[in-house]
């Protein structure tokens, strides 16, 4: 499955000190290569897991479902604030189980969403390619400019790493306000190839909040003491609003879109913007039902995020492609399978060396057990692979 083209059957990668030198069918070369028979598989690349937040793996079952987003958001911060030390062995041990169970799901590159930089550690000691985004939530902000310095200083503290980037995000239209998402587009914007990420349209609450200024976020900004009174409210929609500010374009992935108008859509793709859609998550955040066919008819680039276990059942990739499978059926199997590789890959910045299976990138390949009969690999691929089902290719 080189996912650049369509599937190959019978057909071999050779690979040279972990790159990928070439790939065919049929006849392999032989002179002087060892080979490795893979059995009955599909061989794909590593999947990219585009939206999650590892340090909220210690949450995994403990905030239960809601039928209103903001209801969720108040179970979820109820339960943050018993455990204020995000360096505790307990947040710690359940990144790493998460990192783990990542990389067992098939995961080869992460998107990680994190308040603390809690996972850039275990993130580095793991087999995966990462950026962590380190997350700006300030809404009643007197210094826009200081809110960003501040976080820059902290990330440029870490040390090194060649596989896991850091970079900024905005937390949301309603907790960011309009002069720290400037500010931090400008700190993006001094790396030319830093990608940046905001949660966007997500629930319905957020639409209101951006048209009118009230609404339930109101209430829990003034509850929280961060409401600004100054703020006005900008009017159209969360998509218009960001793009209006100049936040949005192709280095930007805008996750969820859950609530996004076909003109919202046309925007995205116009800006070169990529949706990261979670949707299991969605629906169990009282968020709604994302537009999984609007997505796709749009045209706009569509990559695939689990969000963290505190909304999600678990980090497995194949299972977001299922659910967006059983959600919009006439998406062609290829589209998801993309979706979940190379857009993943593109909008991390990771795609020189994932995404595809094309000489010259990482052989970070997934063998996956095929049963005997399986006419329609593509669409087998997308109707729930399970971890046990998965090897790596060493
Ligand atoms: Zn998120």
């Amino acid at each position: 499955m080189p996912i650049d083209g369509r599937p190959v059957r019978d057909g071999w990668v050779t690979v040279d000190r972990r790159r990928i030198v070439a790939l065919g069918h049929r006849t392999s070369p032989d002179d002087g290569v060892r080979r490795i028979d893979l059995g009955h598989v599909a061989l794909m690349p590593g999947l990219v897991n585009a939206h999650t937040h590892l340090e909220l793996s210690y949450l995994r079952d403990e905030v239960p479902p809601a039928s209103e987003f903001v209801s969720w958001i108040r179970g979820l911060l109820a339960r943050r604030r018993r455990q204020p030390d995000p360096r505790s062995p307990e947040i710690l041990a359940a990144i790493s189980a998460a990192v783990a169970e990542a990389v067992a799901c098939g995961t080869a590159v992460l998107g990680d969403i994190s308040n603390t930089l809690a996972s850039f550690g275990p993130l580095t000691r793991s087999p995966l390619a990462a950026v962590v985004f380190y997350e700006i939530v300030k809404f009643n902000a007197p210094d826009p400019e200081g809110v960003v310095e501040r976080a820059r200083r902290e990330m440029d503290a870490l040390a090194r790493a060649p596989m896991v980037r850091t970079s900024l995000a905005a937390h949301a239209p309603y907790s960011v306000a309009p002069l720290v998402f400037r500010a931090i587009r400008k700190d993006v914007d001094r790396d030319a190839f830093a990608p940046c990420s905001v949660h966007l349209a997500e629930s319905a609450e957020e639409t209101e909040f951006i048209r009118t200024a009230g609404g339930p976020w109101r209430a829990l900004l003034e509850e929280l003491g961060s409401w600004d009174p100054a703020f006005q409210a900008p009017g159209g929609s969360p998509v218009q609003y960001l793009d209006d500010n100049g936040f949005l374009d192709a280095r930007v992935l805008a996750v969820h879109g859950v609530q996004m108008s076909s003109a919202d859509l046309a925007r995205l793709a116009k800006r070169g913007t990529t949706l990261v859609t979670c949707p299991r998550s969605n629906v169990h955040t009282g968020a709604g039902v994302p537009p999984i066919d609007d997505f796709y008819k749009s045209g706009v680039r569509v990559a695939i995020g689990t969000d963290s276990l505190a909304s999600a059942p678990d980090l497995s990739v194949f299972a977001e492609v299922a659910t967006l499978h059983a959600l919009a059926p006439s998406v062609p199997a290829a589209a998801l399978l993309e979706s979940a590789t190379r857009q993943g890959a593109r909008a991390l910045g990771f795609d020189a060396d994932f995404g595809t299976i094309e000489p010259g990138k990482r052989a970070r390949l997934l063998a996956v057990d095929l049963p005997p009969q399986t006419d329609d690999v593509e669409e087998y691929l997308v109707s729930g692979v399970q971890p046990s089902q998965i090897r790596w290719v060493e």
